[in-house]
């Protein structure tokens, strides 16, 4: 039987998942290659203060390796990056992995790829699997004077522990989950913390209660509990995601949440700061405990004037007032369009990812590329789904790749790649459908595309979990010729 050589590029969530895949299906040929220096993806790059999933651990997790020990309902980014690598290692992945390894070029020729990486190796593969998330560039706003800034300058995805905050006035642009969850972690821990808000967030209450080594210990005793948890939120989840893709009662239900928690804020003026004017959930919504309470706080300044620039002293907004700090964080999110880049990828006839995709990230049922043959992603364009935990997606991604290199192991072909006429059709529906969500509402977010339509799949996860799960149709995929048993 023929042995295809894999190479997996990314050891974040869905690396992981498509490594425990490859071997629990019996393939050993295979190399993770993950530029940094540890398991996790972006739980090993974000280590900001007060960094918690708003996804209930419970669910947050593989199927395969259901967690007993998780210490609340939300877990810390930590905790989440320690099980990540925990999983990885006990699935023998660290045979398979080498850090410190970016992968700096992928390019199709001969029916394989050639892989460059950052240390100038170079390598050959039948296919090359891309689990490279979306959340791992940085975003640096386009603000004059950045660079002037004379304190401490970081962005809340490479974060300075050696910087000691204490008596520190620390500045925190961005009001996203990262900003939240910053101000509501500094307050009260540094002298000043003053909050640059561009656009208010809707903010979905919550209450983050730790798990008892009662609660613990029932869950290690009886592993089936973990399932029923794991399937009751996959429900919950369902019903929030009907508010995402449909207009109607969810959607009304998520609105009067929402503001009824914005009633909490007792100030009027800093009420109406607060309040945004577009649907809750068009952004992704922000979820928290403590946000609303930590605001109110005297130590607490949320500015809401535009930043005119940065000088050395602070930040100047455009009514000319200067905000003087130490330490200015720059929580504004990252390019989640850019996937895989800035890895260049070369497809057949020599076309670059940047020209296939000039006109925004387009793929296949999320996973596949017209042109790039042998290339699969995980966690591509279309999979992520607002809220939903991206562990159940990458699952059904991992096991539709696999089936694909079952089917080449058993030699029907060399290659395959789905049509353009396919990615256009599947684009279309998507585009077609895109009216109904919520993303759509009117507001901006990075969920939206240059052409203004989400990029994001635009009907349940459970939906696309179906398809994703079927047998792939024939008509839409261009097959190479029989693996040569030589080969
Ligand atoms: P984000 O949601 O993209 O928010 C970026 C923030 O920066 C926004 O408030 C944006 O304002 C602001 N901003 C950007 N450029 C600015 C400028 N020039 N001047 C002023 N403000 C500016 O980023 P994020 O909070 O880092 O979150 C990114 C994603 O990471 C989330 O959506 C989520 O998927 C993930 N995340 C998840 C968790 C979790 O618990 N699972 C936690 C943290 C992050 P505008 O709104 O006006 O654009």
């Amino acid at each position: 039987m023929n042995e295809p050589r894999i190479a997996v590029i990314g050891a974040g969530i869905s690396g992981i998942c498509m490594g425990v895949a490859l071997r629990r299906n019996g393939f050993r040929h295979f190399t993770i290659y993950e530029k940094a220096a540890g398991y996790g993806g972006t739980w090993h790059a974000n280590t900001y203060p007060g960094l918690t999933c708003d996804v209930p651990s419970r669910y947050y997790q593989f199927t395969f390796a259901m967690n007993p020990d998780w210490s609340r309902l939300y877990s810390a980014g930590s905790e989440i990056r320690d099980y990540l690598a925990a999983t990885a290692r006990a699935h023998g992945l660290h045979e398979h992995t080498i850090f410190g390894a970016e992968v700096t070029a992928a390019e199709f020729a001969d029916d394989g790829w050639t892989l460059t990486t950052s240390g100038g190796a170079v390598e050959r593969f039948d296919f090359v699997l891309c689990a490279t998330g979306f959340l791992h560039r940085p975003r640096r706003p386009d603000i004059a004077g950045l660079d002037d800034f004379a304190g401490v300058l970081v962005h809340s995805a490479r974060w300075d522990h050696g910087v000691d905050l204490t008596g520190r006035r620390v500045g925190v642009i961005g009001t996203g989950s990262t900003g939240t969850q910053l101000v509501s972690e500094l307050a009260g821990r540094v002298a000043r913390v003053v909050m640059f808000q561009r656009t208010p967030q809707w903010i979905l209450p919550t209450v983050n209660r730790a798990y008892s080594d009662l609660t613990k210990g029932v869950y290690r005793r009886f592993p089936r509990l973990g399932g029923l948890a794991y399937r009751m939120n996959r429900a919950v989840f369902g019903i929030f995601s009907r508010g995402l893709t449909h207009p109607g009662r969810v959607r009304r239900l998520i609105q009067w949440v929402v503001l009824r928690n914005l009633r909490t804020v007792r100030d009027e003026t800093l009420r109406a700061k607060l309040t945004p004017d577009y649907q809750a959930m068009c952004k992704r919504l922000v979820v928290s405990d403590r946000f609303y309470e930590v605001v109110q706080r005297p130590d607490v300044e949320l500015v809401t004037e535009s930043i005119d620039h940065v000088q050395d002293s602070g930040v100047v907004t455009a009514d000319g007032t200067l905000h003087e700090l130490d330490v200015l964080v720059l929580a504004t999110g990252f390019d989640s369009h850019a996937y895989m880049r800035p890895m260049t990828v070369t497809g057949t006839a020599g076309r670059t990812l940047d020209a296939a995709w000039a006109a925004g990230p387009r793929a296949f049922e999320g996973v596949m590329l017209p042109g790039f043959p042998n290339l699969f992603m995980l966690i591509g364009p279309h999979s992520p789904f607002a809220n939903h935990p991206l562990t159940a997606v990458a699952e059904a991604q991992a096991a539709r790749i696999v089936s694909w290199l079952c089917r080449w192991r058993a030699g029907e072909f060399t290659t395959v790649a789905p049509t353009a006429a396919a990615t256009d059709r599947f684009n279309a529906r998507m585009r077609a459908a895109a009216p109904d969500t919520v993303w759509t509402t009117g507001c901006q977010s990075w969920y939206l595309g240059k052409d203004g339509l989400p990029e994001l799949w635009p009907w349940s996860p459970s939906a696309y979990e179906k398809l994703i799960r079927s047998a792939p149709d024939p008509v839409d995929y261009e097959l190479g010729p029989p693996v040569p048993s030589e080969k």
